[in-house]
């Protein structure tokens, strides 16, 4: 199944037809389940809330001095030996990978996992300019395989069951068809361990880039993140802006929260820290490393007080696993790189407000993606922010903010906060609701195309509360 880059139109189809296809769901539903469970016994013995407080704190103390400390990497990082450059956006990442990479006379690219590279479109690029690029994390191998994109930030291949990976290694790579995972496994090992000894360049994203010592920190759990920095000759790491910390010492608490929240995992099987080439009289490692950081709108964001709390992000996707929605439509849906409620705020910025005013709706704004959050991010507040701009409220600092409502949303909207604000007609009306319950409408045009329409209950809460406590005082 091919997946259409995000506009509106594209983004109703897809998540209609993810919505009619029981087996997405059923992928989606069993692997967003395990991974909820998953996080839930891995916090359990831990002190949630205080952790949560502490990985907030260190990122926003990163973003407050956030220009500062980017010097202070750069100063520290070409000390250690490693080539720091710039790019105002992904055309200008792209540019710099590739001539890097024509500078070596690469062919062949070797990547380690990196949403940046996925948000600029790297892989084609390279292979505009006639150099080949070749994921190595199992999940983007396989939907590169597939001709796809990630569906989730962190397990990009989470909608494909067993079956369907069977099928896709036995027709792009002839492997057998089996159920058997270490047979797969084993196979996709085995081709890519000969690409990484033939890449002539590695690329990789970078989990947080320390200020005070210039090291690069890369969280993995299948040693690609390794063998795509230490085996080619030229390692390239590509990341935002925002992923630098002051010290090392505020990697451990974040890296604790990345684990548990995205995996549910104490630690993962591989922790790397990148402080420098090969050195004389070592063995191995990469003769050149360069890191490349990427602005592409984070700067826009930057200067504004609310939307820079989305900088805090350690792309852990814990919001997506906990979404009423993205669990339900799947993150090809979206037709983003960064799908679900951190996408849904992220995007906007990225993309311009106006192309994108659905991303914010799609949302039940029931909360559990800021309850679940390891950094706090208060995404609902967000979601209402980026909604109000869309229909023309709010500051406007999101470029196409400022979109018109309809005249039937105004009147509705209007009369909800009137009776909102006026106590004894709220009560009237939900009284009237209760007493005419039965000519509710089954069916609200797309909002009960996959759910039940609401029937006012018969009585209100607080009536059944006042009979509760009426009866409590009889019987006393
Ligand atoms: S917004 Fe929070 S929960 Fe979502 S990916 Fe970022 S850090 Fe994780």
């Amino acid at each position: 199944m091919s997946v259409e880059t995000y506009t509106p139109r594209a983004f109703h189809r897809q998540a209609h037809d993810a919505l009619g296809n029981p087996q997405i769901r059923g992928n989606f539903r069993k692997a967003m389940d395990g991974l909820m469970a998953k996080r839930r016994d891995v916090f359990s013995d831990w002190d949630l809330e205080t952790l949560r407080e502490l990985g907030a704190n260190i990122r926003l103390r990163a973003l407050a001095k956030l220009p500062n400390l980017l010097e202070q990497l750069e100063a520290n990082c070409e000390a250690n030996g490693i080539r720091v450059h710039w790019a105002e956006d992904g055309e200008e990442a792209c540019r710099i990978i590739r001539e890097l990479c024509e500078s070596h006379g690469a062919k062949s690219v070797i990547k380690g996992k990196s949403m940046v590279s996925e948000e600029m479109h790297l892989n084609a690029h390279l292979e505009a300019a006639g150099i080949e690029a070749l994921e190595s994390d199992l999940g983007e191998y396989l939907v590169q395989l597939n001709e796809q994109t990630p569906s989730h930030i962190i397990m990009p291949a989470i909608h494909l069951n067993t079956d369907e990976i069977s099928d896709i290694m036995h027709e792009k790579t002839g492997t057998e068809r089996t159920r058997d995972v270490d047979y797969m496994t084993a196979a996709a090992r085995a081709q890519l361990r000969e690409r990484f000894m033939n890449a002539d360049v590695g690329v990789s994203g970078v989990n947080f880039a320390v200020a005070e010592t210039g090291t690069l920190c890369l969280v993995e759990n299948e040693g690609n993140g390794r063998m795509t920095t230490t085996v080619p000759p030229v390692h390239i790491a590509v990341t935002g802006i925002e992923k630098v910390v002051e010290h090392l010492r505020d990697v451990p608490p974040l890296y604790a929260l990345l684990t548990r929240s995205a995996t549910g995992q104490h630690v993962t099987t591989y922790f790397n820290m990148i402080s420098g080439p090969r050195k004389a009289g070592q063995h191995d490692g990469p003769r050149e490393v360069h890191l490349v950081l990427v602005d592409s709108g984070r700067s826009r964001i930057y200067q504004d007080n609310e939307l820079l709390d989305t900088l805090r992000c350690i792309r852990c996707g814990a919001c997506m696993n906990h979404c009423p929605v993205y669990t339900r439509v799947g993150g090809h849906s979206y037709g983003t790189t960064y799908p679900g409620p951190i996408g849904s705020i992220l995007m906007p910025h990225m993309l311009g407000l106006e192309e994108t005013k659905d991303l914010p709706t799609a949302s039940s704004l029931c909360g559990a993606c800021g309850e679940v959050c390891p950094v706090k991010i208060p995404i609902p507040d967000l979601l209402v922010r980026l909604r109000r701009e869309a229909v023309g409220e709010g500051r406007g600092n999101v470029p196409g903010a400022g979109v018109k409502r309809t005249k039937k949303e105004v009147a509705a909207w209007k009369t909800w906060q009137w009776l909102a604000t006026h106590p004894s007609a709220w009560r009237g009306s939900l009284l009237m609701a209760g007493k005419l319950r039965a000519l509710t409408p089954s069916r609200l045009g797309p909002w009960t195309q996959y759910r039940t329409a609401l029937k006012p209950a018969k009585r209100s809460l607080h009536a059944l509360v006042k009979a509760h406590r009426r009866e409590g005082e009889d019987e006393s």
